[in-house]
C-alpha cells in the first residue's frame, strides 16, 4: 500500500493524506491536501462508490493536485486538496456521515477547506459546518455557476482575440455541449455579443429554451463534434478532446467549463499541431472557486468581477507563451500555476 500510494504519479510531494473513518456513522473518507504555499488547501468533497479502495486514493491525489494548480494560476491566496467519501451518495447520506467529516476537518486545524462537488450539495455541506467552519460554498449566498460562465466568456474573448485578431464574435459560431448551470449562462452571453450558437444536450427543455431565447440550432448529442464552427464549447462532460473527436472538430478554438477536457495529456500537443487554440479547462473555468474564495474568506466581493475577468488576460499570457515556445498551452498553464506555487 505504501509503495503504491507514493508510487502514484498524482502523489506529486502531497503534504498530507488522511485517511479518516468514524464507525457509528460509518464514514470512510480520504482527505489530501497537496499543497498549501499559498495558503490553506481548499477543494471539493466527492462522494462516490468507488469499486475499491485504490480507485479511490487515485481519485483523490489526481483531483487534489488539480486544485493546487486551478486555485495557483486563479491568483488565490489558497492551496489545494480535496476530499472522497466512499459510499453511494443516493443511499448512504446521513446527517451523522457529513458532521463525522466535519469532525474529521476539525483535527486538521484548517489546513483544508471543503465544499460541494460531485455527489454532494450544499445541503451536506451545512451538516459539516455543525461540526467545522473549515468548509465553503454553504450556497447561502448563491450559486458560484454565473462565475465560471463568466471566466469562460471572458476566456473565449482571449482566445478570439489572439486566434482571429478580433475583439467582437459578430458572425463566429459556438458549438456548446451541455446547457447547465454554466453552459446555459454562458450561451445567453455569447448570444448577447453576436455569436450564432448551435448546442447539444440530453435535457428537452434546456434545448427548447435555448432555441426560443437564442435561436440556437440544436444537434444531436452525438454531432456537437461535426459541427462546422469556430468554437466549440464543452460544458458538460470530461474528456470530449480525445482520438475520436480530435479527428472530427474542425474549430479553432476549444473554449468551455468542462472539468478534465483532455482525455490524456498528450491530446495538448495534438490540439497544438491541428492549429486548434485550446483554452486550458483549469484556467477557463476558475470564476467558481473565485467566488466560493472570496466568499469564504469574507473578502470584499466589489473586486470579485474584476478577479474574475483577469481570467481573459491570463490566457492570454498562456496563449502567448505556448505561442513563442511553440507547446501546447495546456503545458504553459501547468508552468504558470509551478511558478506561482513552488516555493
Ligand atoms: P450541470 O449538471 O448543471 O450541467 C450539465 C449539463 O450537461 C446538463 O444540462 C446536462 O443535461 C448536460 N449533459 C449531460 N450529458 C450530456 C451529453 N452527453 N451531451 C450534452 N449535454 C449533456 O453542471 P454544471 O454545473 O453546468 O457544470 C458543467 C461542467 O462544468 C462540469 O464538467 C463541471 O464539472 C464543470 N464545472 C462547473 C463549475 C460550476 O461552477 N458549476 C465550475 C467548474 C467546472
Amino acid at each position: 500500500m505504501t509503495a503504491f500510494v507514493f508510487n502514484e504519479v498524482n502523489f506529486d510531494n502531497h503534504e498530507q493524506v488522511v485517511f479518516a473513518s468514524e464507525p457509528k456513522s460509518g464514514l470512510r473518507a480520504i482527505i489530501a491536501v497537496h499543497n498549501t504555499n499559498l495558503g490553506p488547501a481548499m477543494g471539493g468533497c466527492r462522494m462516490w462508490n468507488y469499486a475499491t479502495e485504490a480507485e479511490a486514493v487515485r481519485d483523490v491525489l489526481r483531483l487534489s493536485r488539480g486544485m493546487t494548480y486551478k486555485n495557483a494560476v486563479a491568483g488565490l491566496p489558497i492551496g489545494g486538496g480535496k476530499s472522497v467519501i466512499i459510499a453511494n451518495p443516493k443511499t448512504d447520506k446521513t446527517p451523522a456521515l457529513f458532521e463525522a467529516l466535519g469532525e474529521a476537518l476539525e483535527r486538521l486545524g484548517g489546513r483544508y477547506i471543503t465544499a460541494e462537488d460531485v455527489g454532494t450539495s450544499p445541503a451536506d455541506m451545512a451538516n459539516v459546518a455543525n461540526k467545522t467552519k473549515y468548509v465553503a460554498g454553504l450556497g447561502d449566498r448563491g450559486d458560484p455557476s454565473p462565475f465560471t460562465a463568466l471566466g469562460c466568456f471572458v476566456g473565449a474573448q482571449a482566445a478570439v482575440k489572439h486566434h482571429f485578431k478580433r475583439d467582437s464574435f459578430d458572425g463566429l459560431t459556438v458549438a456548446l455541449q451541455g446547457l447547465g448551470h454554466v453552459g446555459y449562462d454562458y450561451a445567453r452571453r455569447l448570444h448577447e455579443a453576436g455569436a450564432k450558437l448551435v448546442v447539444a444536450d440530453i435535457d428537452q427543455n434546456s434545448l427548447k429554451r435555448a432555441q426560443e431565447e437564442f435561436g440556437a440550432t440544436v444537434v444531436d448529442v452525438n454531432a456537437i463534434y461535426d459541427v462546422e464552427a469556430d468554437i466549440y464549447a464543452p460544458c458538460a462532460l470530461g474528456a470530449t478532446l480525445n482520438p475520436d473527436t480530435m479527428n472530427r472538430l474542425k474549430v479553432k478554438i476549444v473554449a468551455g467549463g468542462a472539468n478534465n477536457q483532455l482525455a490524456t495529456p498528450e491530446i495538448g500537443e495534438v490540439c497544438r499541431q491541428k492549429g486548434i487554440l485550446y483554452a486550458p479547462d483549469f484556467v477557463i473555468n476558475a470564476g467558481g472557486i473565485i467566488k466560493v474564495c472570496y466568499e469564504y474568506m469574507n473578502t470584499p466581493e466589489d473586486g470579485m468581477d474584476a478577479h474574475v475577468r483577469r481570467i481573459g488576460e491570463t490566457l492570454s499570457e498562456v496563449f502567448a507563451r505556448a505561442n513563442a515556445e511553440g507547446v501546447p498551452t495546456s503545458v504553459i498553464a501547468d508552468r504558470l500555476a509551478e511558478e506561482r506555487f513552488t516555493k
